[in-house]
């Protein structure tokens, strides 16, 4: 409620006034009031208060002088500027409930402050007029009034509060101190440079700072507008990003997907335990999916790949078996024989359990198929008691196999080793690099150098996938290889790597492993139990003897796992059917006619033909060679699998017997004119060659004598020209192709009896091992009626 008093009484004309006159004051804070004006102000002080109720007594006069800091709360004298307004009280408005009033006044002249009265209760003071001083011509006054008067609109246009209805009355204004004062009260100019404008007594220089206040209040406001444009922009955009996100989560509900992504995303990656560079990325790929509608192909890209980091186990471990007892218990379980293998891995595990790092070589587990190295891996997991990831490496020629393609691709995916890593679901598993010795490369760069910043322990922590962007910390990984010989690995891989030898195995170990761990883990495989078939010793012995040829396990496995289908499908068709037990003569009927058949591997002596024994990568093999003469021009031929080595091999060998014709009682007519043909069948690799020397001349000696060589002498050495017999490598798994084979003597180079400690007990037992230092002594061995 507000009561309204107009107060007309008692007023008194300016024009009447005395030159100084007492009068109450009132402090304005925070605004200067200006002569030539009207005010409307809020009193609310007491001082004030009282001031504006004692100018009744006064002539309804009042001084209204600036406050010179707005902040203080009761002014003292001193705080007050001395110059001021003389105003004429027009109307007050007392707000009821209190002292506080809303008054009007219009300003009737400057006035300075010359002496204050005390004992008012209010301030109080005798006000001497103090008119503006002209001290300039018309000419030069004028010309600060337009300039002025042009600072003033400048200004006055960037200013939406003043309307263009207030420019023109203001700059209407002919004199220059009530345009000054005018445009003051309309423009919004800092306290202290209208107090400075109040206080000056010279026209043309209040005119001069008030141009000068305005083209800086005009620039002021310029930079000000375009901060404020910015700031706009920048907030539209956002508006704008949050209405578009508004209406990308509409649609997702309308399409029944409603689940938030992003949150969806970010708790499935908390669950991996991430990395924050892997955070700050999911993150960033999260608000550019934000941005893109969901049926663009851009998406799907994005999202695929925050799929993949949720999958990736950053942080996930699992934790190491502590026992090595029981890690050594389960190795044993796993696997026959094998001692010296086991052995080295247990080793192997104690280093790691004591240093507690991964940072020795890579073991690599070399042999030929089936002897194991997989599931020895596989064990090795278990042992320790970490996820195993498998993946072979034939055969891969491009790099990105191993390091991903780049997210751009279409169709891109991270390379084998993250992929793996996903699969295990943990940042340390075993993880087996199958066929390391059958990789290549090609145009696509070279797979070997990917790999070996998989190996290399000094890089591996940051491993970065090429899709990922991301590092991988890789030094968690137990990294496992497997070859079949170490000729095909990469130099710089090999390096780094151990090597675990893993050679055949002889009949009886194969009866061993067959009965002891190939049935029963076929029998699982095929839904059988052991009380349904019964495997005879003598079954086993047949399975191994007359169907397989190998340096391992695998076909023997293969075979094995063949009966138990086959009595499986009985089962299956006739539930009650009784046990079935197989033996040495039902096996038959399970895998067909023998494959392999002693005797006639052996068949009967023959002139030149001589059983060599050869290394492949598939372990040992026997190979005869086959030498025949016919008349013509002198010549070599040889066929077959021969390499440049062996080549070389068979000519020294001719030579040899050719020198020492005479000794075997073969004239110089038996060499001309005759063409002599050796072949070499395939199986052997051309590197062999230099072992096949003393069967390639034994065979040719064979040939040119008539003499038969025996077909249970089996031979393996290098010859030199005069006829020294050289040592050979890989004698262990020779030994045991011989013995497959069935031969009952195998000729070795005397240089390498050392190595038949290595050869099983039982091949030694069942074959005579002749060391030889010469090739006659060999001749003497396996040519049948052979006299020098
Ligand atoms: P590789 O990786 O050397 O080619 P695998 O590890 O695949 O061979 O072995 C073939 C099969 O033979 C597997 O089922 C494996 O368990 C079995 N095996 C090989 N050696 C042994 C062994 N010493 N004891 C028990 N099983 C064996």
């Amino acid at each position: 409620m507000e009561e309204r008093i107009t107060e007309k009484a008692g007023e008194v004309s300016a024009g009447t006034m005395e030159e100084k006159t007492e009068m109450p004051v009132v402090a304005l804070r925070g605004k200067v009031f200006f002569p030539n004006t009207f005010l409307n102000f809020d009193v609310g002080r007491p001082a004030s208060v009282a001031a504006v109720n004692a100018a009744n007594g006064f002539g309804n006069r009042i001084f209204i002088v600036a406050q010179k800091n707005s902040w203080v709360e009761s002014p003292a004298r001193g705080d007050l500027l001395s110059y001021g307004v003389v105003a004429r009280i027009k109307q007050v408005v007392r707000i009821s409930g209190g002292s506080a009033m809303k008054v009007y006044v219009e300003g009737l002249y400057r006035g300075k402050i010359t002496e204050w009265k005390d004992g008012t209760g209010y301030f109080c003071a005798a006000v001497e007029k103090a008119p503006y001083i002209l001290s300039a011509d018309e000419i030069t006054t004028e010309a600060y009034l337009r300039t002025a008067k042009n600072a003033f609109i400048g200004y006055a246009e960037g200013d939406k509060r003043i309307n263009p209805e207030m420019i023109a009355t203001v700059t209407d204004i002919k004199d220059p101190n009530s345009f000054t004062d005018n445009a003051i009260s309309v423009s919004k100019l800092k306290d202290a440079d209208a107090q400075a404008l109040i206080s000056e007594n010279d026209t043309v220089k209040r005119l001069e700072a008030f141009s000068r206040i305005m083209l800086k209040e005009k620039a002021i406001g310029e930079i000000e507008r375009e901060i404020n444009a910015k700031v706009r922009a920048g907030i539209d955009k956002s508006q704008k990003e949050y209405y578009l996100r508004e209406q990308i989560k509409a649609i997702h509900n309308e399409l029944g997907d409603d689940k938030d992504v992003r949150t969806e995303i970010i708790e499935r990656l908390k669950r991996v335990n991430p990395p924050t560079e892997v955070v700050e990325k999911a993150n960033k790929e999260l608000d550019r999916l934000d941005k893109i509608n969901p049926s663009m192909p851009d998406y799907s890209v994005i999202f695929n790949y925050l799929d993949w980091l949720c999958e990736l186990p950053f942080g996930v471990s699992t934790t190491d078996r502590e026992s090595l007892t029981e890690a050594i218990k389960i190795l044993d379980g796993d696997h026959f024989g094998l001692e010296k293998v086991k052995q080295r891995i247990v080793e192997y595990l104690a280093v790691h359990k004591l240093t507690g790092e991964l940072k020795g070589p890579i073991l690599c587990f070399v042999g030929p198929p089936g002897v194991g190295k997989t599931s020895v891996a596989s064990s090795i997991a278990r042992a320790l008691g970490r996820k195993f990831v498998r993946m072979s490496l034939g055969g891969v020629k491009d790099e990105a196999e191993i390091r991903g393609h780049r997210k751009t691709y279409v169709g891109a995916m991270p390379g084998r080793i993250i992929s793996g890593l996903k699969t295990a679901g943990s940042n340390n598993p075993v993880f087996l690099l199958d066929e390391i010795d059958k990789m290549s490369s090609d145009i696509h760069g070279d797979p070997a150098s990917a790999l070996l910043e998989v190996l290399d322990p000094s890089q591996n922590s940051t491993f970065r996938d090429r899709y990922l962007e991301l590092p991988f910390d890789l030094s968690k990984v137990l990294f496992i290889t497997t070859a079949n010989s170490t000729e095909g690995i990469p130099a710089p891989l090999l390096d780094r790597m151990e090597l675990i030898e893993l050679s055949g195995y002889t009949p009886e170990e194969k009866f061993e492993i067959a009965k002891r761990y190939l049935i029963s883990k076929q029998l699982k495989n095929n839904g059988l139990t052991a009380d349904r078939i019964i495997f005879q010793d003598s079954a086993i012995t047949e399975i191994v003897d007359g169907y397989t040829m190998e340096a391992g396990v695998r076909n023997l496995e293969r075979e094995i796992g063949s009966v138990i289908r086959k009595v499986a499908a009985k089962v299956a068709e006739h539930p009650r059917l009784k046990p079935q037990t197989i033996t040495a003569e039902t096996v038959k009927d399970y895998l067909g006619v023998r494959k392999f058949v002693k005797e006639e591997t052996l068949g009967k002596n023959e002139v030149g033909a001589c059983t060599g024994l050869a290394w492949t990568a598939v372990g040992g093999v026997t190979l005869t060679i086959e030498v025949s003469l016919f008349s013509g021009k002198g010549e070599i031929l040889l066929t077959g699998k021969l390499g440049d080595v062996m080549k070389e091999s068979a000519r020294a060998a001719i030579s040899y017997i050719h020198a020492h014709a005479k000794e075997y009682g073969l004239s110089e007519d038996k060499f001309t004119g005759k063409d002599i043909h050796i072949h070499v069948p395939e199986g052997a690799t051309p590197k062999d060659g230099p072992s096949a020397g003393i069967t390639m001349a034994t065979a040719i000696l064979s040939a040119f004598t008539g003499k038969p060589v025996k077909k249970d002498v089996a031979m393996t050495g290098e010859i030199t020209l005069r006829g020294r017999v050289l040592p050979i490598g890989g004698l262990k798994e020779k030994a045991l192709a011989a013995y497959r084979s069935g031969v009952s003597v195998v000729v070795i180079p005397k240089a390498n009896l050392k190595d038949l400690a290595d050869v099983p007990k039982s091949v030694r037992r069942k074959i005579k091992f002749i060391p030889c230092e010469t090739v006659e002594e060999v001749f003497s061995v396996a040519v049948d009626g052979y006299k020098k």
